[in-house]
């Protein structure tokens, strides 16, 4: 189970949120805030907070994210348009939540990211 944070709620079903998709390895939900006309968070089930928490031993956990989101993103036909999955690691990277997770961002063109 993921450490007490708010993503840990959401799995606990301590805090509502709009699930898309749920397995035994991770949660997605839809951002609260969202960045782009679709905003899904895919969050680990194991706690990590940050990515530099990650051990090598972990590597599947940033796959099966990454699959996960690539399955959703084309279930939802936005795979030939194309989408944008970010993670944010800590004060610069403009991580708020401490634990990891992947933004998917889709439904329209994204803009360069930068400062
Ligand atoms: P970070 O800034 O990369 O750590 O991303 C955390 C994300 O979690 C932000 O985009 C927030 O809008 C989102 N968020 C925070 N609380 C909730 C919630 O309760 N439900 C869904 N998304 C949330």
């Amino acid at each position: 189970m993921t450490d007490d944070t708010i993503f840990g709620k959401i799995i606990r079903r301590e805090i509502p949120a709009d699930i898309v998709h749920e397995d035994e390895h991770l949660i997605a939900f839809r951002d609260i805030a969202p960045q782009a006309p679709v905003h899904v968070l895919f969050v680990p089930k194991t706690p990590v907070a940050t990515l530099n928490d990650l051990q090598s031993s972990q590597a599947d956990i940033i796959g099966r994210l990454a699959l996960a989101a690539a399955n959703y993103a084309r279930q939802q036909g936005f795979d030939e348009d194309g989408y944008r999955i970010v993670m944010n690691c800590n004060e610069h990277g403009g991580q708020t939540v401490f634990q990891i997770h992947m933004h998917l961002l889709a439904g329209a063109p994204l803009g360069r990211f930068g400062t």
